[in-house]
């Protein structure tokens, strides 16, 4: 049987009904590392001999049959933005290359108490500002479905890990994309939870309003249940909400589906529109109502993030100053320490997004630019919430390209900004979105997304599986 093809359903059923060991599993995963490293470079850390130490315990606890879960003993990979106690956590920056983390992340918690299998932290676009893993200090990783491009970013690592069997599921993070772009670029599933569904306690902060971890994974059903165990109130995170119970099961007779304007799509490229478009055809077929609708603010939304995620990421990066964490380059006064730290170890685009964000902040400058931003995210929050008044789920493309060529952009940032069109909106509203594979378009993978109202998450993965259902076929 070949191992690290299985998803994560099919590894816990393995488990259980003992055809393999999680100590197997963990082996086969390390040894896929070891052999597809030297092409992908997915990951940063490597955590052999713990993932082996973990994996034997998760095998005592499957051996005595208590208090074990689907992710009992799967091995997994963790993005190098979330911290997991007395391991290296860099965010891909060299600011922060000798960090320990001090304490875990909640996710992480919530996983080890599942007794889940970690085998190393990934490779991510520094302090996750990116959008192909070409802004890590340390590497850039490659696509596993075809090593000349990039596998999307931020969270490219956890995606190419995924895909090229080194790991069974990931955890990214997303702030206007994160963990949707990459999935899509790989050909996976990846989810964008309800801001607040998820805690952010132990991941580090890019633009706080913004930011979610979600997972990683090859199917729909894998996803629903890494969801479950990692999202739920917590108290260190002063935005948790609790998570409201709504009911599961649908008809797709009772669906009623959005699609994007036309208008909205006019920069993605064209096969992209035209697969999305019949895909939703398809459901259609099956049942479901399709209305076209306009959220005209959607086109706003890139420019309104690029405002609001670097005027948050301004002030939450003040605090790498030398001398709270990580690196310190030795000077003659504090002044010179902080200079010297921050102009030596920040790399390009962090320095861009935090001058960027002091800019929009400044006094004279923020009514221009962050009011306004603000008041435009509302705008776009109210348009998206009134759509949801008329249909259920809205469905797009989930990136306005298929993935493109290591280094093909990045001289031009507007370029690589343009990535985020499509993800943007759902962040901004704080609304769960869904990206699903919808096939190949020239032998490379295209992403379709679905965003829901807030809380929703469940009639995401009902959707997505039957996109899921459309592609098998
Ligand atoms: N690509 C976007 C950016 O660079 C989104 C990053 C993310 O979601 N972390 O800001």
């Amino acid at each position: 049987m070949d191992l690290d093809q299985l998803t994560l359903e099919e590894a816990a059923e393995g488990l259980k009904k003992k055809k393999f060991s999680s100590a197997d599993l963990t082996q086969n995963c390390l040894d896929k590392i070891q052999e597809k490293e030297k092409d992908i470079f997915a990951f940063l850390k490597v955590m052999t001999k713990e993932a082996l130490l973990q994996a034997r315990k998760a095998d005592k606890v499957l051996e005595k049959g208590e208090g074990i879960s689907k992710l009992t003993g799967v091995p997994l990979a963790i993005k190098d933005n979330i911290l997991l106690k007395g391991i290296a956590c860099t965010a891909g920056s060299r600011i922060l290359e000798n960090y320990i983390a001090p304490y875990d992340a909640t996710i992480i918690s919530r996983l080890k108490q599942r007794n889940a299998v970690f085998l190393g932290k990934t490779n991510l676009d520094e302090f996750a500002m990116g959008s192909s893993t070409e802004n890590s200090s340390f590497q850039v990783t490659h696509n596993p479905c075809d090593l000349t491009r990039v596998p999307g970013g931020s969270s490219g690592g956890s995606a190419a890990a995924v895909k090229s069997g080194e790991a069974l599921y990931s955890l990214g993070s997303d702030t206007g994309g994160s963990v949707r772009q990459p999935a899509a670029f790989c050909g996976l599933v990846g989810l964008k939870p309800t801001y607040g569904s998820v805690s952010r306690y132990g991941l580090m902060a890019f633009a706080s309003s913004l930011d979610q971890i979600g997972p990683i994974t090859k199917t729909v059903g894998d996803n629903r249940l890494v969801f479950q165990a990692i999202s739920g109130l917590d108290k260190r995170d002063a935005t948790s909400r609790q998570k409201e119970d709504f009911p599961a099961g649908f008809s797709l007779k009772q669906l009623k589906v959005g699609l994007i304007k036309d208008e909205l799509l006019q920069s993605v490229d064209p096969l992209i529109v035209e697969r999305i478009k019949r895909m939703v055809n398809e459901l259609q077929e099956k049942g479901a109502e399709v209305k076209m609708i306009d959220v005209p603010s959607f086109l706003s939304a890139l420019p309104t993030y690029y405002i609001i995620a670097p005027a948050e990421a301004s002030t939450n990066l003040a605090r790498y100053d030398g001398i709270k964490y990580g690196a310190s380059v030795l000077a003659k006064n504090l002044q010179e320490v902080y200079r010297l730290t921050r102009g030596e170890k920040f790399g390009p685009e962090v320095k861009r997004r935090i001058m960027l964000g002091t800019f929009v902040l400044s006094t004279g400058y923020a009514d221009a630019y962050y009011k306004r931003a603000l008041k435009v995210r509302r705008l776009i929050t109210k348009e998206i919430e009134r759509a949801f008044q008329e249909v259920d789920v809205i469905i797009s493309p989930t990136t306005p390209t298929l993935p493109f060529k290591i280094g093909e952009r990045t001289k031009d940032p507007v370029q690589m900004y343009l990535s985020d069109l499509l993800t943007v909106p759902a962040s901004l509203a704080g609304v769960p979105a869904l990206t699903v594979p919808a096939g190949v378009i020239q032998g490379l993978p295209v992403g379709l997304q679905i965003m829901g109202p807030a809380f929703r998450e469940e009639r995401l993965f009902q959707v997505g599986e039957e996109i899921e259902k459309l592609i098998s076929l």
